[in-house]
């Protein structure tokens, strides 16, 4: 099917494929929602404004801490 080769590429006649999944009434991605323990999952509970459970909780604080480090690093290598 030549469809095929254009669809690939992710844009048909100047649209985005998200846009096209909107015009075809389906949902860009994630159909299945974010498993807890995940970053994702924490925001999710946010969204919902829901309390995030332990899981995403901790997963999260993990992750800002990686990042925090990551930053510290940077910002330290990078200083002069
Ligand atoms: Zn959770």
């Amino acid at each position: 099917m030549e469809a095929m080769e254009n669809d690939e590429r992710g844009y048909w006649g100047g649209t985005t494929e998200e846009q096209r999944n909107k015009m075809r009434g389906k949902k860009p991605r994630s159909r299945v929602p974010a498993t807890c323990g995940t970053e994702s999952a924490y925001r999710r509970h946010k969204a919902k404004k829901e309390e995030p459970c332990d899981k995403c909780r901790r997963a999260y604080n993990d992750l800002a801490r990686q990042r925090m480090a990551h930053k510290r690093a940077r910002d330290a290598s990078g200083r002069r």
